[in-house]
């Protein structure tokens, strides 16, 4: 049945690539003046991807993202955040987007960076600075690694439910739940880079901003813990990185009025969520969208990574997004 949907969704892929469809939303991306921001996770090679606890929405093999970079470069504009920020309604002569990765993982460092440097490409590495330089950093990890241990085929689906469900509890509850899983500090896949790291890359162009201290979902904890995630992990990305920490992401995505007022008078600039759509002058800077990149989504029939499936899964269809959400 997977294998069918597989197949069914790059057949009406290649249907709109065909018709122009996907070009049409590349040059409205380019026509709007608007900035694509992507957001990814982790870059895995293939050995370390058959290991992770992480779930499949946050993997992209090292081959995909090397294949990704390439076609990135050749067709696109990828911008600064704060340049593209001063400038938000710029003609560009190519479709802009901006690059983005999420909490810190050691692959940011060892799989992703290389490429990233190799090409000159912008990016920018969002972290908790609480967990910077840990294994199995963050609960989900934990929670897979646990399932696995007890059933070892276990469906990835049902390990995706159990943490679904979790994510949806109030904090208090879920780390009631969350207090009896051991911590398995066997194993270096699932691992946040350490600060050397970091300095070493900031060095080499790439821009760091916040993910609150310790990747707790702000409307989920009381307001007073969610202003000191906020503010107390600023401070420490600035002390640590030496540089203003004016940008920040949203973990999980979970932004309310309040929480997007709580990040302004922290003195965050720019703030990004997981809602996709395209980031132009009419965006407000604190809830800039951004469209998650995994494996399935930018790979073909083959396996490789695919420009139409790219096309399809970021661009077209947060085209589409925008085209619902316009009044
Ligand atoms: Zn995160």
């Amino acid at each position: 049945m997977k294998n069918f949907r597989r197949f069914a969704l790059r057949s009406y892929v290649f249907l709109l690539w065909i018709t122009g469809q996907l070009h049409r939303a590349k040059k409205r991306l380019n026509s709007s003046n608007a900035v694509l921001v992507l957001m990814l996770h982790r870059v895995l090679d293939k050995e370390l991807a058959e290991l992770t606890c992480s779930q499949p929405d946050i993997v992209l093999l090292r081959s995909t993202f090397e294949r990704m970079v390439r076609y990135m470069v050749s067709e696109f504009e990828i911008v600064d955040l704060r340049i593209a920020a001063a400038q938000p309604s710029t003609v560009a002569t190519r479709p802009r987007l901006a690059v983005t990765f999420d909490d810190g993982w050691s692959d940011n460092y060892t799989a992703a960076f290389p490429a990233i440097s190799g090409a000159s490409l912008n990016c920018c590495i969002f972290i908790c600075p609480q967990l910077v330089g840990k294994t199995l950093p963050f609960w989900p990890e934990r929670v897979a690694a646990e399932m696995r241990a007890k059933e070892s085929r276990i469906d990835v689906q049902r390990i995706n439910t159990v943490i679904e469900r979790l994510k949806v509890m109030p904090a208090s509850e879920r780390e009631g739940y969350l207090r009896v899983l051991p911590i398995n500090s066997e194993g270096d896949v699932d691992t946040t880079f350490g600060w050397s790291q970091a300095l070493e890359m900031q060095q080499a162009g790439v821009s760091f901003g916040s993910h609150t201290s310790t990747h707790q979902m702000l409307t989920r904890i009381p307001p007073v813990e969610a202003q000191r995630e906020i503010l107390d992990s600023r401070i420490a990305v600035q002390s640590r990185m030496g540089h203003a920490c004016d940008l920040f992401a949203y973990p999980n995505g979970d932004v309310s009025p309040r929480v997007r007022e709580m990040v302004k008078d922290a003195g965050y600039r720019l703030a990004f969520t997981t809602r996709p759509g395209f980031w132009t002058g009419s965006t407000n800077p604190l809830e800039i969208p951004r469209v998650n990149v995994s494996e399935d989504k930018v790979t073909g029939l083959a396996g490789h990574f695919s420009r139409a499936m790219f096309d399809y899964s970021l661009i077209w269809k947060a085209a589409r997004n925008v085209a619902e959400h316009t009044p």
